[in-house]
C-alpha cells in the first residue's frame, strides 16, 4: 500500500526540501497551490483534474472516474527514508457491498532530491480492473516564449502551442517531453522498464497543461488493488534542457534493461558485424528490374563501404498482401550476388506489424487467431497512402508471428544471399492494447508487446540469423534498440501535426555510445524535387550525430544532376571512416554552431543554418573531440565554441569535413 489510510488532515500541505516547495490544499477539495523549483514558479493556483481513471467492471460497465465524481477525504503526510510524502485520498463508489474504495494519489520528494515524482493505486472490488489511467494531469503556469521538446527520432523542437503536443512513447524513443525556454527547461518523464504504451501531453492553451495517458494492463490489479507500476516525475532545470537530458534521463538509461554497460559499442566492437562496422553510408532502392543498375553505378561512385536497403524486392505489390514477401522478383539472388562482388551489403525490408486481412495468408495461417484485437473484439486497421490497401496490427505475443517473422527471416536469407533484414514497424509503431483473451498475455496495454518482440527477436537473431546478418528496424524505440544491430532515422519530420518543427539532437545526447544508427531523415524521392541543399544537410547532420549517412535513392544520387552531392557523400564516407573512435564508441555531447565566417543558409524542406555545422563529442578513451562539417564548396574559417580547448580559427575544407582533438 502507498501510505496508511488513517488520520486524514485537511489542511495546506507541504512538500519543501530546500529546492523544492510544493504547497497543496487539502480542505474540502484538494487542489496545487503553488509548486516552485529551484526559485522557479513552475505551478500557481488553477483547475486541473489531476487523474481520470476508466474501469472495466464485471457486467461490462466502463465508468470513467475523476475527482469531481468521487469523495476526497484529505491527505497524510509520512517521512521514510529520506523522502517527504503526501497521500491524497479519494473515495469511488463503485458498489453498495463496501461502499467506498479508496484512490489514493502520492506526491513524493526526496530530502535530496531534484524532482517530484507521482504515484497512483486503488482499491477495487473484486471482478473489476482499471483499462486507463491519466494521471498527473497537471496545470502549470505558461512559460513566455516557450518550445516543446519531444524525443521522437532525433528529438523535436516544436513551439508551445494551445493545440498541444502528444508524444507517444515508445514511438516517441525515450520517457519524457520537455518545455523550455530562457529560463529553463521542465522535464516531465516516467521511469518504466516494461516498454509500455504511454502518451505524454503538453498544451499551452492559456496556462499549461501536462499529462499522461496510459492504457493500463489488467495485470496491474491484483488481490483488489490496482497499482499503476511506475513513478511519473516533474523537474526543472535552470542549465536547460540538454543538461536536463544529460543528468537526468542519460544516467538512468543506464539503468534500462536494453541501456547497460554491456550494451556500450565499445564493448561490443568484436561481437558486432563486421560489415555494419566498416559500412560508412546508405542507398536504397525500389523494385529489381528498374534500380539495380543504379545501385551497381552508386557502388563505383560511393566506394565498398556502401550498404543498401532495397525496398519491393518481391513480387507483391508493395504495402499489399503483408506478410507475403516470397518468392522474390526474378533475378534478385543473383543481383545480390552481383553486388556483394562490390564489397555493397543488402538488407531487403519486411514489415514486423501489419497482415493484410485480405491476403491468402490470413486466412490459411491463422492471421484472425494472431491479430491484436480492440476491447470490442474488432482490428486495429490502418490504411497507408503507398498503396491505400487495409492493413491489420498483429499482437506480437502470438506463437503464429513470432513463427511467421522467424521462418521469413531464415527464408529470406537461405534462398537469396542477403546480409540481414529490415524488420520495419517494430521501432517506430505504437504498440496497441490487446483484448484478445486467447493470446496468452494479460489483457490491455503493459508490457506484453515488448516481451513478445523480445521473444520473437531473440529466437530469430540465436537461430535463424546468419554469421554476420543484421537485423534493423525503422526508427529508434529506446526499448528494442537491443534486438537491433542498427536503427534507421527517417521518420523524425513525418509528424506534420506538431506545426513548424526541428530536429534537436535529443537522441545521440543519451544513446549515441550505445545504438548505432543510419540516415538523417527521408529525402525527395523524385529527381525533379530534389535540391543539393537537401542532400548536402541530411547527410551532414546524420554524420555529426554519429549516423551513417545517406538513404538517398540509389538512382537520385547517380543521377548527373546530383554529381557534385555523390561526390560529397563520398567525401563524408570517407571521413567517417576516420573517426570510428568518436562515432561508435564515444559519446555525442552537444550540437553547436560555429563562429566567425560562418554564413546563413536556407537548407530546403530544412530550416535555416550555418554553412560549417559543428558537434562535440568525446572519443572512446573521454577525449573531447569536435567535428565540423562544410555543406558548400568554398572553405570556411570558423571558431570552436568558447569552451573548448582549441581557440584559434579553424579552416574547414570545401565540401569536407574535419575533426579538432
Ligand atoms: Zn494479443
Amino acid at each position: 500500500m502507498l501510505c496508511p489510510h488513517n488520520a486524514l488532515a485537511r489542511q495546506k500541505c507541504i512538500l519543501d526540501n530546500g529546492k523544492i516547495r510544493a504547497v497543496f490544499n487539502s480542505g474540502d477539495t484538494f487542489t496545487i497551490e503553488e509548486i516552485v523549483m529551484d526559485g522557479h514558479k513552475v505551478a500557481g493556483s488553477g483547475s486541473f483534474a489531476f487523474w481520470d481513471l476508466t474501469l472495466l467492471g464485471p457486467m461490462g460497465e466502463t465508468p470513467v472516474y475523476r475527482p469531481k465524481v468521487a469523495r476526497y477525504q484529505g491527505a497524510v503526510k509520512t517521512y521514510e527514508n529520506g523522502v517527504q510524502r503526501y497521500c491524497f485520498t479519494w473515495f469511488l463508489r463503485l458498489d453498495y457491498s463496501r461502499g467506498n474504495y479508496p484512490l489514493r494519489a502520492v506526491v513524493s520528494l526526496p530530502d535530496d532530491g531534484d524532482r517530484l515524482y507521482f504515484n497512483l493505486e486503488t482499491e477495487l472490488p473484486d471482478g473489476w480492473i482499471v483499462t486507463n489511467v491519466k494521471y498527473p494531469e497537471l496545470t502549470l503556469c505558461h512559460p513566455e516564449n516557450a518550445k516543446v521538446i519531444i524525443p521522437e527520432g532525433w528529438g523535436l523542437e516544436a513551439p508551445l502551442s494551445a493545440a498541444g503536443h502528444k508524444a507517444v512513447y515508445p514511438t516517441s524513443s525515450m520517457q519524457f517531453v520537455m518545455v523550455h525556454n530562457a529560463d529553463g527547461a521542465l522535464f516531465f518523464g516516467t521511469e518504466d522498464s516494461s516498454g509500455s504504451r504511454k502518451v505524454y501531453g503538453v498544451d499551452g492553451n492559456v496556462d499549461m497543461h501536462l499529462s499522461l495517458d496510459v492504457p493500463a494492463s489488467e495485470a496491474w490489479t491484483s488481490d483488489g488493488r490496482f497499482t499503476l507500476p511506475f513513478a511519473v516525475n516533474l523537474g526543472f532545470d535552470r542549465a536547460g534542457w540538454e543538461h536536463a537530458v544529460t543528468h537526468w534521463y542519460k544516467p538512468y538509461s543506464y539503468t534500462l534493461p536494453w541501456g547497460g554497460e554491456e550494451r556500450k559499442i565499445k564493448n561490443r566492437l568484436s561481437t558486432l558485424s563486421p560489415w555494419l562496422l566498416q559500412t560508412e553510408g546508405w542507398v536504397r532502392l525500389k523494385t529489381v528490374e528498374d534500380e539495380f543498375d543504379a545501385l551497381d553505378k552508386a557502388a563505383d561512385l560511393l566506394g565498398e563501404h556502401l550498404s543498401a536497403h532495397w525496398y519491393w524486392w518481391h513480387q507483391i505489390e508493395y504495402d499489399t498482401h503483408y506478410p507475403e514477401y516470397l518468392p522474390a522478383r526474378p533475378g534478385f539472388a543473383e543481383r545480390i550476388a552481383q553486388i556483394h562482388r562490390k564489397g555493397v551489403h543488402v538488407t531487403p525490408y519486411i514489415n514486423g506489424r501489419l497482415w493484410d486481412p485480405h491476403s491468402e495468408s490470413y486466412a490459411r495461417d491463422g492471421g484472425a487467431d494472431a491479430s491484436a484485437r480492440k476491447m470490442d473484439g474488432t482490428l486495429y486497421t490502418e490504411i497507408y497512402r503507398t498503396s491505400c490497401v487495409v492493413n491489420s496490427v498483429t499482437c506480437p505475443y502470438t506463437k503464429t508471428w513470432h513463427d511467421k517473422l522467424c521462418s521469413l527471416v531464415e527464408s529470406i536469407q537461405t534462398e537469396y544471399g542477403v546480409d540481414g533484414v529490415y524488420i520495419d514497424q517494430v521501432g517506430c509503431t505504437v504498440p496497441v492494447p490487446c483484448w484478445n483473451p486467447s493470446h496468452g498475455h494479460p489483457r490491455g496495454g503493459g508490457s506484453f508487446w515488448l516481451e513478445g518482440y523480445q521473444r520473437i527477436l531473440r529466437d530469430i537473431r540465436r537461430e535463424h540469423l546468419r554469421p554476420g546478418g543484421i537485423l534493423t528496424t525503422e526508427e529508434n524505440g529506446e526499448c528494442y534498440s537491443d534486438l537491433f544491430d542498427m536503427m534507421l532515422m527517417v521518420n523524425s519530420l513525418n509528424n506534420d501535426h506538431l506545426g513548424p518543427l526541428k530536429i534537436v539532437p535529443v537522441f545521440p545526447m543519451v544513446y549515441s555510445d550505445r545504438i548505432i544508427t543510419s540516415a538523417f531523415t527521408a529525402l525527395p524521392e523524385v529527381l525533379e524535387v530534389g535540391v543539393p541543399s537537401t542532400y548536402r544537410y541530411a547527410f551532414a547532420k546524420a554524420l555529426l550525430y554519429g549516423a551513417q549517412p545517406g538513404w538517398v535513392r540509389a538512382f537520385i544520387i547517380t543521377d548527373p544532376k546530383f554529381a557534385a552531392e555523390a561526390a560529397y557523400l563520398r567525401k563524408l564516407m570517407d571521413f567517417r571512416s576516420t573517426i570510428h573512435d568518436i562515432v561508435l564508441g564515444g559519446e555525442f555531447v552537444r550540437e553547436f554552431t560555429p563562429l566567425g565566417a560562418n554564413p546563413k543558409r536556407d537548407f530546403v524542406r530544412f530550416w535555416e543554418d550555418t554553412a560549417v555545422l559543428g558537434a562535440e563529442w568525446r572519443d572512446r578513451d573521454g577525449k573531447p573531440a569536435y567535428i565540423l562539417v562544410n555543406t558548400e564548396a568554398e572553405a570556411h574559417k570558423v571558431l570552436l565554441p568558447k569552451d573548448a580547448l582549441h581557440r584559434g580559427k579553424v579552416t574547414v575544407p570545401p565540401d569536407g569535413a574535419i575533426v579538432v582533438r
